[in-house]
């Protein structure tokens, strides 16, 4: 184990399974000395998230929360600062929108599909910094770190309301880096390449969305879990400390390639 987050502590939203991007960096901060706290969203994956967490070993807390419930979302940060009293790492990684939403062209999204990617992807970014804002003030500062996708510049096919609520998202991240900066809160995102998780399959043709970066990226492979856990390790450490309100690509440059 090293000690790049030693004595740190870090609530992190959005582990569903082995694959769940949050489960990569939630080893990266376990590797490097921080005290974890997992959230899961409701009944169906809490038996997977409980027996990872089990193998991290020692008495790590798991609350369910959902955050389009506010008293979860109270209780759980209520639960944090009664217990831990201070926070310094915030991990959001979670991202919904129906599955309908996520085929076909992007003129046919309705209003309620548009408000639901919208609410779960990028409010909940606001409204758990929020919550996490007294309790990084009582640590002298802390980090946030949200997941965000390249569907927010381009138009992938297929993304379609989920890249509206990543540039949300990204925006937010500025936003927030403005306001949370004086407190030494730092906001930033991580803009991953494809990984093959269960959020992923919600969107049609993603496995040709693999190939094509395997294809053309300049490293020419996709990245892995571990190599965004790593990034999320980067940015929660204190090797991170002049950074705030940027997206930084973890996508074997896939986004930097031109025709
Ligand atoms: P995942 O399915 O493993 O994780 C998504 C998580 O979101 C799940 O744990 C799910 O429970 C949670 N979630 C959804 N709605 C929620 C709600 N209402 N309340 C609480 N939690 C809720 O998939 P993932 O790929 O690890 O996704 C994590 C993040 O990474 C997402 O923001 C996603 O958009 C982003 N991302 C993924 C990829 C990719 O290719 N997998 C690429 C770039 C960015």
């Amino acid at each position: 184990m090293g000690q790049l987050v030693a004595g740190k502590k870090a609530l992190i939203l959005g582990v569903a399974n082995k694959r769940s991007i949050a489960w990569g960096i939630a080893q990266a901060l376990h590797r490097e000395g921080a005290s974890l706290w997992f959230n899961y969203q409701n009944e169906r994956v809490k038996d997977y998230v409980a027996e990872l967490v089990a193998g991290l070993g020692g008495d790590i807390p798991l609350t369910e929360c959902d955050v389009m419930k506010p008293e979860q979302v109270d209780a759980l940060f209520e639960a944090v600062a009664a217990r831990w009293g201070s926070l310094d790492i915030l991990v959001h990684s979670l991202a919904f929108a129906p599955r309908e939403a996520l085929e076909g062209e992007f003129y046919t999204t309705t209003l309620e599909q548009w408000n639901t990617a919208l609410a779960i992807s990028a409010y909940s970014l606001v409204l758990c910094a929020r919550q996490a804002k007294p309790l990084m003030e009582k640590a002298g500062g802390g980090s946030i770190i949200t997941l965000t996708y390249l569907g927010s510049e381009r138009a992938v096919k297929s993304y379609n309301v989920m890249g509206v609520a990543k540039a949300a998202l990204e925006a937010s991240v500025r936003y927030l880096a403005a306001d949370l900066g004086p407190a030494n809160i730092r906001v930033n995102a991580i803009s991953a390449g494809p990984v093959k998780t269960l959020a992923a399959k919600g969107v049609s043709g993603f496995s040709s969305i693999l190939k094509v970066v395997e294809e053309k990226a300049p490293l020419r492979r996709n990245v892995t879990q571990a190599e965004i856990g790593n990034t999320g390790l980067f940015l929660a450490s204190d090797l991170a400390s002049g950074i705030t309100g940027e997206v930084i690509f973890v996508d074997c440059g896939y986004h930097i390639v031109g025709v």
